[in-house]
Order: structure tokens, then sequence, then C-alpha cells
């Protein structure tokens, strides 16, 4: 008679094996080489991908179970968010252009970071880090997914969500991130899992998520709130693997150790640069406020970052230099961005304003060394300015960097009254930048950035104009031809907050909801 053998049970490391890696193979017919081309050319030596710790043992199984379940919990809220009308709890109808800005900005970005991990998955060798890097890639599609089914709640009621992909690659400041992302995704492997893995994913992500997402709850998003809470727990796991990574590099080989360095201090800074968004968010697009941009990079950077660079300075990884430079900017940052977006106010898909008296004084207190000396007599004459009829739209284009693409605003580190340029001539062409450090990263890889695609250079040379719009013809409005180029609504999309669609119809329908209409 048979007897019954039960089946051992396989313990997680080894079923996570079975499951992962030995799902690899070495090629036969063809070298390895050519099999990952992208996997030399950076010069990162990696003697043994065996080496690698995967920093979460989850199988694919297991991996479909919890997602699965996130996902259904987080449809429910924001089902029952749209159905009672969830939108009039907001602090404020203000309130709903950060979250324009994040539809329009942040989720494209999302999109090309599951792009990015998918490709890099294909071109690492070792086993452990294309899985790691196929899961963050089918991450980073949900939270696409996810955002965009959440804010589409929005766009039935409101103006400016409704061209998002459209915009992304035509509006002047949406190439600030989109720039940002393909720069990383057009360089190598390791460079990509540096710059998106670790120095964005775990050196700046709470400075965006947090404001964001606690940003959500102060104001009564649950939409927002909900989807940024849902990604939270795979957020997690993208800073482990963003550690894991720079680890494992490090400790592959020595000669690692500069280029890993210069990657660290270029990331650091372009990923600062593109948070210059979020610091003007914090401090003048929150009705409830969470806390200042300062607060943020102090506790979220200078506190957190500071003891991550303690712990990698065994693998001989300092500080990015450009930090002394952050540190003096801090005070500064916000002001300059949003004043920007003020005199820019014609030309956004958001709807921008003055800060109040009471919002003066708060940022007062947040900035007492520089906000009532530099930036509130600007406002105040602002306010002056519109209360006479003045209100005043800028509608001469900006000199760009040709790193970051953000118009050279910024001030000198050392004298906030003094914009602050720099220029390299490089086969005999002038190229412009905001920064010494913007200017470092060109002249590394000077061939990748004369390459850029700059919203004000195109749209002089003529190239955002819809076709067969003549430029010659009499009483041709350039701003309103790029405007429609970019299918941002002149009147309803653009201008002033105080007066404008949204505002009107967020009063008179939180109304409707409190009394007897
Ligand atoms: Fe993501
Ligand atoms: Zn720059």
């Amino acid at each position: 008679m048979d007897m019954q053998v039960p089946k051992k049970k396989l313990s997680l490391k080894e079923r996570y094996t079975l499951m992962t890696r030995d799902l690899a193979w070495d090629t036969s017919y063809q070298p390895k080489e050519k099999v990952y081309p992208y996997a030399g050319y950076e010069g990162i030596k990696i003697h043994d991908w065996d080496k690698w710790e995967d920093p979460f043992r989850l199988t694919m199984d297991a991996y479909w179970k919890y997602q699965s379940e996130k996902e259904r919990k987080l449809y429910a809220i924001i089902d029952a968010y749209s159905q009672s009308n969830g939108h009039l709890g907001v602090t404020d109808a203000r309130y709903l252009n950060a979250i324009k800005l994040f539809l329009t900005g942040v989720t494209p970005l999302e999109y090309m970071a599951h792009r990015g991990f998918a490709h890099v998955g294909r071109q690492f060798p070792g086993a452990g880090a294309r899985v790691a890097c196929m899961m963050q890639a089918i991450d980073e599609m949900r939270h696409a997914q996810t955002q965009i089914h959440s804010l589409s709640n929005y766009n039935k009621y409101y103006n400016g969500f409704h061209d998002f992909p459209h915009m992304y690659d035509r509006v002047w400041y949406l190439s600030v991130p989109k720039s940002f992302f393909e720069d990383a995704m057009t360089a190598g492997p390791f460079e990509f899992v540096v710059s998106i893995g670790f120095s964005f994913e775990y050196v700046l992500t709470n400075l965006l998520f947090v404001p964001f997402v606690s940003g959500a709850a102060y104001n009564g998003d649950m939409g927002t709130m909900t989807f940024g809470f849902s990604a939270q727990s795979d957020e997690a796991r993208h800073m482990t693997l963003g550690l894991e990574c720079i680890k494992f590099i490090l400790e592959q080989d020595p000669a690692n150790l500069p280029i890993v360095q210069r990657w660290i201090d270029k990331w650091t800074w372009r990923g600062v640069r593109l948070l210059s968004i979020v610091a003007a968010m914090m401090d003048y697009m929150l009705p409830k406020r969470v806390m200042s941009w300062k607060e943020a990079w102090e506790i979220y950077f200078e506190e957190n970052g500071g003891a991550l660079f303690k712990d990698l300075a065994r693998y001989g990884i300092r500080m990015p230099d450009c930090a002394a430079q952050i540190a003096k900017e801090k005070d500064h940052l916000s002001h300059q961005v949003w004043a920007t977006f003020y005199n820019y106010g014609a030309a956004t898909d958001f709807h921008t304003w003055l800060p109040d008296a009471e919002e003066m004084d708060w940022l007062a207190q947040k900035y007492p060394d520089t906000f009532d000396k530099y930036y509130r007599p600007r406002f105040e004459f602002w306010r002056e300015q519109a209360d006479k009829g003045n209100r005043f739209y800028n509608k001469t284009l900006p000199m760009l960097c040709q790193t970051c693409q953000i118009p050279t605003v910024f001030t000198e580190p050392d004298d906030p009254t003094k914009i602050c340029y720099r220029e390299t001539t490089y086969k005999g062409d002038k190229y412009h930048f905001c920064s010494d450090h913007c200017q470092h990263i060109f002249e590394n890889e000077p061939e990748k950035y004369v390459q850029a695609w700059l919203p004000v250079n195109q749209i002089y040379q003529g190239n955002c104009f819809d076709d067969g719009v003549d430029p010659g013809a009499p009483g041709f409005d350039p701003l309103a031809a790029v405007l429609e180029h970019c299918r941002m609504v002149h009147g309803r999309d653009n201008l002033d907050f105080e007066g404008s669609e949204d505002q009107r119809n967020f009063e008179e329908w939180r109304g409707m909801s409190k009394r007897n209409a």
C-alpha cells in the first residue's frame, strides 16, 4: 500500500529563490555582453551579482495578492468620496491648484518611472536586481493609474485637469519635471538606479510625498490622501531598493566610488531644483499649511539625509557639495518660485494669487530673516497695483537654464538682490545656467545637454504653434497661439484665482450643499 508522504513545506527563502533567481538563465549561443549591452558602458564594475541581497523577499504571487487588496480598498474610498461630492469639503478651491500641479507635473513622472524601471530591469545581468526592478516598474504603473483615477473626479467640476498628458510635452514649466526624468532614463542603468532609486526615492521622496499627502489630509482632500497612503507601502520597498543598489555597487569595486559620488552630487541638485515647485506649493498654495518648505528641508534632508550620509561615509561617500548652496537657498526658494508663477500666471494651467495679510504674517514668522525684508514689499506692491487695475502679467519669455530648464530666476547664493547667471561656450554656442551646479552638470556631459528641448527657445523658433498658424499674420498674438498649442483655455485655466470660474462654482455649490437653494 502506498504511504502518503506529506510534501515538505518550503521555507520562505527557498520558495523565494525558486520563484525569482532560479527563473534566470545563462546565455549559451550569445556572449553575455551582447545580451546586456548597457551593463558595462558607464564604467561600473560588478564582479558577483550573487552578492546582491534582496531587500524584500516578495514572490510574484504574494505581490499580486497584496497589491490587489490595496486596490480594492483604494477604489472603495475613491468611489465613496466621489459619490458624496467630497470635493466640496476641501478647505478652499485655491487648494485644487496644488493638485493640478500634481496631476500635470508628478503623475506623468510615475509613468516615466514605470518605463525606466522596466528598461533597467531588462539591462541588469543579475536576477535579484531584475526582479526588484520589475516589481517597482509595476508599482509605478499602478501609481500613475491610481492618481489619474482619483483625480479624474476633480476634472468633472474644475478647470485645468483636462489635458495633462498633452500639456506634459508642451507647457513651459512642465519641461522641468519632464527633462529631469528623461535625463535619468537616457543614462545607463546604474545611473538611472542611483538617480531615481537612491537620490529621488531614498533621499528626496519625503519632501515630495509628505507635503502633498499631509497637505491633502489637512485640506480635506480624501482622494489624494487615499492614493498617497496606498502608494506608501510601495514607497517603502522603493526606498529599500535604492539603498540596496547603492550599497551593492559600492561594495563590488572601489573604482565605482568616484562615479557614484558624481551621480549623487548631480542628482541631489537636479532633485532639489525639481522640488522648488513643491516649495512654492507648500508655502503658498495650501490654504491650511502643514509646515514651511524650510522646516521640511531641515527635517527630511538636513536631519534624516544627514544621518544617511554619515552612514554611507564608511563607503567613502560624502554629502553632496550642493548641500551648502541649498542651505542658503532654503530661506528664498519658495518666495522666488511663487513670484515667478504669479508673474507668468497668464501662461499657467492653474490659478495664481497673492498671499493675504494673515498668510504673509505666517510667512514672516516662518522666514524671519528674509520674508519681510525681501518679499513682503514685493507682494504688497503687486497687490497695490492689482487693486488699481494694473495686475501685471509678464508677456516676455525668460532665459532658461540649459540643465534644469527653470527660468533663471534664482538669486546669487550670497546676494538675494542679484539674479544668478552662469554661462559656458561649447563648440561656439553659448549656454546659460541658473547656478554653478547646473553649469557643472552640463560641462560633464555637454553632448547630452546641448540637445535639451527648451520651451522658450522653441517658442521663439516658432515650433510651439499649431499647424497652419501664421505668425506673420497681422495682429498675431504669440502668447495666445502658444496657449492654444498647449490646450490651455485662456480665462478659464489660467489667470487669477480671484474671479475665476473655479472660485465662483465652488462657492455656489458649497452654498447649495449647506442650505435649501
Ligand atoms: Fe511611484
Ligand atoms: Zn539650473
